[in-house]
This record gives C-alpha cells, structure tokens and sequence, in this order.
C-alpha cells in the first residue's frame, strides 16, 4: 500500500515542504493543497508547493487516500472539522503538529470513524509562511509516528514508508511518551530562548546596539530560536501543558543547583557539568543531527 493522491491542509514553512518533498522523492504521487490565507494560496500556486491548490479544504481532500494537516496545533481541530464532509472513508489522516496528544484528541473528536495516525517530524527552522519550505527539510530527520492502539498495520506501515520516502528516519512512540521527550529536547530550549532574549533586550543599562553588537558571545543562538512563529509556540505552550510544566520544574531544580555552586565557589561542580553536556553535544553529532564544524558551520566564526 503505497499513498498516490495526497492533500497538504496548511502550506506554510512544514506543508510547503512536504509539498515540495513530494515532487522531489514520489513523482507518482499527485498532490492537493489548500491553505486559510488566500495570500499562501496564491504565493504556494507561484512556487508550485503542491499540484493543485484548492479554495476549500473539502475540495483539496474529496479523492485523497493520504490528509497531511499541517496547520498550528491549535488550528488542528477547526482544520479537522471543514474537510470532514468530503473526506474519503478510507482516507488515512495525519499531520505534522509539535504536540501529539492533544492534535491526537482533537482529529478524533472531529473526525469519528476516520482513520488517523498523528506524526511529527522533527525539522523545522525559525522561519513560518509560504517561502519558508524546502524539499530537503526532513533529510536524515526524525520523524515520530504516535498511533493509536488500534491503528490499521497496513496503514501505519505505509505512513512509515511515505516519511521514509521524503528523507526521515521514522520512530513509533506513545503519544504521552512524544510529549515529555519533545518537552525537554525542544519545547524547554523554545521557551528559555524567549526568555533570554526576552530579559537581554528589558536589561537597563545593556542598549540594543550592544546586544546586537556583541551577539556572537552565545546571545545570537538564542535569537535564532527566539525567532520562531509567536502563533506555532503559543500553540505548543497551550496544547503540552503538563509535560511543559513538568520539564520546567526540573529545570528550574537544575538551574538553582548551578546557581548555588556558582555562589559558594564550587568549581568542581561547575565543571563536571559542563563536561556532560560537553559530551551530548558530542553525541548528537555522531548521529548526524547537526554540524560537527566550530559555530555551526557559520563562515564568520564569532567568540564563544
Ligand atoms: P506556518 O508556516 O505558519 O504554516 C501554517 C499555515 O497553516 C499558515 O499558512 C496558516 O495560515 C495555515 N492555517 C491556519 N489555520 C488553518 C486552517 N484551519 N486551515 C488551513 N490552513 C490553516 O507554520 P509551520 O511552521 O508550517 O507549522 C505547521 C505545523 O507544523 C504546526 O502544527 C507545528 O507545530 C508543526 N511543526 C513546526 C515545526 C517548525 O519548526 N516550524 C517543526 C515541526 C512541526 P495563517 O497564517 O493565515 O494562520
């Protein structure tokens, strides 16, 4: 079983880009698309992020056998709901959203009786909107399936298949368990870069033109991820509650113990610490999941 007739809900930064990933990697497949904003309907139809746009969802669904709804995780119900009429009984329907339990409990109530496997690649970039896609953005990334208990085998081995297929590398989870580990790995580091950045620009006494000026002292990392899409976030924040606050608290555990050894000179603490995470940064580069070069890579390599 393999998905010829595709349709994209949502073609911003992750629906352009498994549009455009589609024409890449399964030229057998055709695809539909459709977005809210007639604005990302034109600019998608100008960069050809998908066969067909459509002006309903209903339409861009009608003869699908795959539904990718890549919307904001709080968009995913409403998005569930205006497709629901024309949708194919034997459609399988997925998206792409941050959190899992939540989209997972929203896409049932809104499509009863429908089959639905919630996915979540692990790719993206600070940049949303209609440009932002690329075809190589799920290249050697993980892609995590959470189905539910009863989900269709043949199904789930062909969604497997289709991520493959556009590059990833793909994980079943349970959707709880996705929610803690994306909690820590990528919802914590989000909000502690909103909150750096958030207090370097409120410090009195810092100006603007020095926090610019001497960002590459660790500041300018954090500025990218600060970056990312205010509605994608709040989304995120809102929908994985529970694990986000969880994961905070032990942070927040985490950071007063820093701050104590900070305090009482103790830097043996200090620097065995640093030489763990030393070591993870190490490990996520033998897994060819970032750049082993000094700064990322970047050509002007600035202090650290
Ligand atoms: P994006 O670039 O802002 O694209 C989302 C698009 O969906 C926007 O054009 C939006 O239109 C549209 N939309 C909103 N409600 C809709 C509806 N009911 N029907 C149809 N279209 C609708 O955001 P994105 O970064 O692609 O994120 C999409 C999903 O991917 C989110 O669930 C996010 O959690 C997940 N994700 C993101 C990343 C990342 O790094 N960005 C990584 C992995 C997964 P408007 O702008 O008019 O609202």
């Amino acid at each position: 079983m393999s998905f010829q007739r595709i349709a994209v809900i949502g073609l911003g930064l992750l629906g352009g880009s498994v549009g455009l990933a589609i024409k890449a990697h399964l030229p057998g497949a055709t695809t539909t698309g459709y977005d809210a904003d007639p604005a990302t309907r034109a600019r998608a139809a100008e960069r050809g992020l998908v066969d067909q746009i459509c002006d309903t969802a209903a339409d861009a669904v009608k003869d699908a056998e795959l539904v990718v709804l890549c919307v904001p995780v709080g968009a995913m119900a409403a998005a569930a709901k205006e497709l629901a009429g024309t949708l194919p009984a034997d459609a399988l329907v997925s998206d792409v959203g941050s959190s899992k339990q939540s989209v997972a409990k929203a896409l049932a109530e809104a499509l009863p009786g429908h089959a639905i496997i919630p996915a979540h690649p692990v790719a993206g970039t600070e940049r949303s909107g209609p440009d932002a896609g690329f075809a190589s953005l799920f290249q050697q990334r993980w892609c995590i399936l959470t189905p539910p208990e009863d989900a269709d085998p043949a199904k789930l081995a062909a969604l497997s298949a289709f991520w493959e297929a556009l590059g990833a590398r793909v994980e079943v989870m349970d959707a709880a368990h996705h929610d803690l580990v994306l909690a820590v790995t990528s919802h914590l580091p989000h909000l502690i870069a909103y909150t750096i950045v958030g207090t370097a620009s409120d410090l009195e006494g810092v100006t603007e033109g020095e926090v610019i000026k001497y960002s590459a002292g660790g500041f300018r990392d954090f500025t990218r991820i600060a970056a990312s899409d205010p509605t994608m976030w709040r989304d995120v924040f809102l929908a994985n509650k529970d694990a986000v606050l969880e994961m905070l608290q032990r942070f927040t555990e985490d950071l007063t113990a820093l701050q104590r050894a900070i305090r009482i000179g103790d830097g043996d603490q200090l620097f065995e610490h640093f030489t763990r995470t030393r070591a993870i940064r190490r490990s996520i580069i033998e897994l060819g999941q970032d750049d082993a070069r000094p700064d990322f890579g970047r050509s002007d390599h600035g202090q650290s």
